[in-house]
């Protein structure tokens, strides 16, 4: 049984904190809405009213925020989590955000006595309720000991991936990945329809050939084939084209920072900033199939 302090209570953090508490962790929420708050209550965890509330009597701190921006202020910020946790507890970030500020956000807990790791998740928000998320941890062995059991009470695989921002560098290169096999599947699936195929024999077979991807099999972006992929509920997400479009941009930065040749990642930001441009940024990036397909005047 340990106490944790759970900072942002989102499509993925809610899921994840209500997993903790189910395992039998004494779980204290905090988010800027105060709605997910409530939520996290309701399900028999603590409202917290600040960061700095959330954290105070906590054995192990997880965060789950946007982006690079939000994880310095949580963390380095006025009230923030270095300056109000015990020196004792463990600090995980699961967000998904640039490797230059994991590692600096990692050195500044590290040089006021903190052990911390880096711990990005895949599995998406369904992976988050059914507690079988992947983490990659970035950080030191020690710590990353210190980290699995609590992880294991979100995820199914728990892999460590080397020192502080090394998690960060494994899920950028899989979300590029993911987006350039959905935008590939969305292509294939309009084509095959334009064809005169239906969408559910396209599945069938697609799902049983070498072309098979989760972006078809766990996560189809037409309705029908996969009853709990966003599709079938308007595309509302999940995992939004915007954060799609976030973890493309860092690819591509990390990409031009190490020389790596990454083309139809570059053609996957373009197309996911066409999609987010046009107002599309808060569906699920599955989305894109509608952008592609053209099948709805308004994408
Ligand atoms: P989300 O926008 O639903 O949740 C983020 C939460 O953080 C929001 O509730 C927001 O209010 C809160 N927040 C923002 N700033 C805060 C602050 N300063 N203090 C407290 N709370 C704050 O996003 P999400 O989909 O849950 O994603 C979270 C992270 O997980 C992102 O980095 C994303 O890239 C990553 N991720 C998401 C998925 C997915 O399928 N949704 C999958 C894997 C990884």
């Amino acid at each position: 049984m340990t106490a944790i302090g759970f900072i942002g209570l989102g499509n993925m953090g809610a899921p994840m904190a209500a997993n903790l508490i189910k395992a039998g962790h004494h779980v204290t929420g905090y988010d800027l809405v105060p709605a997910a708050v409530a939520a996290l209550a309701a399900q028999g965890g603590r409202a917290a009213a600040s960061a700095a509330e959330a954290v105070a009597a906590a054995d192990i701190v997880i965060t789950m925020l946007p982006a690079g921006p939000q994880v310095r202020e949580v963390y380095l910020g006025n009230g923030g989590v270095l300056g109000r946790a015990r020196k004792d507890a463990l600090l995980i970030d699961c967000s998904t955000i640039d490797v230059d500020t994991a590692r600096a956000v990692a050195a500044a807990a590290h040089e006021a006595g903190f052990d911390m790791v880096d711990a990005p998740v895949s599995g998406g928000t369904a992976g988050a309720a059914a507690a079988t998320l992947t983490f990659m941890v970035g950080g030191e062995a020690a710590a990353f000991a210190r980290a699995r059991p609590v992880l294991e009470a979100m995820g199914r695989t728990i892999i460590h991936t080397g020192p502080a921002g090394n998690g960060q560098a494994v899920k950028i290169c899989n979300n590029m990945l993911l987006a350039i096999s959905m935008i590939g599947t969305c292509e294939a699936l309009t084509l095959g329809q334009k064809l005169g195929l239906a969408p559910q024999t396209l599945f069938d077979v697609v799902s049983k050939s070498t072309g098979q991807c989760w972006a078809l099999t766990g996560y189809c972006p037409v309705p029908g084939p996969v009853p709990s992929s966003p599709a079938n509920r308007d595309y509302a997400a999940g995992f939004t084209a915007a954060m799609m479009l976030k973890d493309l941009r860092l690819s591509q930065q990390a990409a031009g920072a190490v020389a790596a040749p990454t083309p139809m990642g570059a053609a996957a930001a373009a197309f996911y900033q066409l999609l987010v441009d046009g107002g599309s940024g808060a569906l699920d990036f599955s989305a894109i199939y509608r952008f592609i397909a053209k099948s709805e005047t308004k994408i």
